[in-house]
């Protein structure tokens, strides 16, 4: 395949973070590292198997302007908000929350033996759907496709296409991909990310070459780490002599301004005072306006 390979930018050790009511986990974008990757706003990797780093979890709280997307490797989040919505989401599954207008919701990892961890993403969303209708989609692990490649990695695709897979998610504004990507010892993966998109890795398991150029030795990366991507269209990845697991996000930027305070994010800062004022007077959730 040939194509301009995309290099390794930056390399962003996680921060750990202390958030919610007092659940542990590593922050990587949205921190100091990095504020904003447009369009992603904040990466975070939860996981512990003690139960005091996560069983405080995130009671209810709002969102505004934004999508969250919470994809979980192990344990349990039970899940509720004002839109009405309900339910747990397990290993595998994935939940992806459009804040647009405003919604209130609570996420609250339970006590398992096996622990607890996954990841958060937030995306950004476009100035003209920050106060659109909110929406909750809840994609349980069977309905994620599952592709072999060629070169010997192993993906889950959450949303974008791989070889012709679409992802399980969909209708996405920033139309991101998201995958989950495992490579065997000594194996490979290539995928062709557009140009001029924001692309990143997170690499979480084993050792993780990036080829940036065919004539010479991969970049290598050990985990844990988040890796920002120069621009291109293609990226070339390597397993080194154990098992890699990494996941692979990109979109297309939003180039608009951007004036974020906790969970929300908005254009200006009128528009955070007005979530700040409308949290206070009540009239925060999304409702549906007259004539619209
Ligand atoms: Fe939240």
């Amino acid at each position: 395949m040939g194509g301009q390979l995309r290099k390794v930018k930056t390399i962003i050790e996680p921060t750990p973070v202390v958030e919610g009511a007092g659940v542990r986990l590593k922050r990587s974008l949205g921190g100091p590292a990095l504020n904003y990757l447009d369009p992603f706003l904040l990466f975070d990797h939860f996981g512990s198997p003690n139960a005091e780093d996560y069983q405080a979890g995130f009671p209810m709280h709002p969102h505004r302007g934004i999508e969250t997307v919470t994809y979980m490797l192990a344990g349990e989040v039970q899940h509720r908000d004002t839109l009405g919505n309900s339910g747990s989401i397990g290993a595998g599954d994935v939940q992806w929350m459009t804040a647009g207008g405003g919604i209130l919701h609570e996420e609250m990892p339970q006590v398992r033996p096996e622990g607890n961890g996954g990841f958060q993403l937030w995306v950004n969303l476009p100035s003209k759907l920050k106060m659109s209708q909110p929406r909750y989609q809840d994609i349980p692990s069977g309905e994620i496709p599952e592709v072999m490649t060629e070169e010997g990695g192993k993906v889950r695709v959450i949303a974008g296409k791989v070889e012709g897979t679409n992802g399980g998610v969909t209708g996405i504004a920033a139309n991101p991909t998201y995958l989950d990507v495992r490579i065997l010892p000594g194996q490979s993966f290539i995928q062709p990310v557009s140009q001029g998109h924001t692309a990143f890795a997170y690499v979480f398991e084993g050792n993780v070459g990036f080829v940036e150029d065919d004539a010479k030795s991969p970049k290598w990366i050990e985990q844990t780490k988040l890796v920002v991507l120069e621009d291109g269209d293609l990226v070339k990845i390597l397993a080194g002599d154990e098992a890699s697991r990494l996941l692979l996000i990109s979109a297309k930027p939003l180039g608009e301004p951007i004036a974020r305070y906790g969970p929300f994010v908005m254009n200006t800062k009128e528009e955070i005072e007005q979530a700040l004022l409308d949290l206070k007077q009540g009239t925060f959730i999304w409702q549906e306006q007259v004539g619209a």
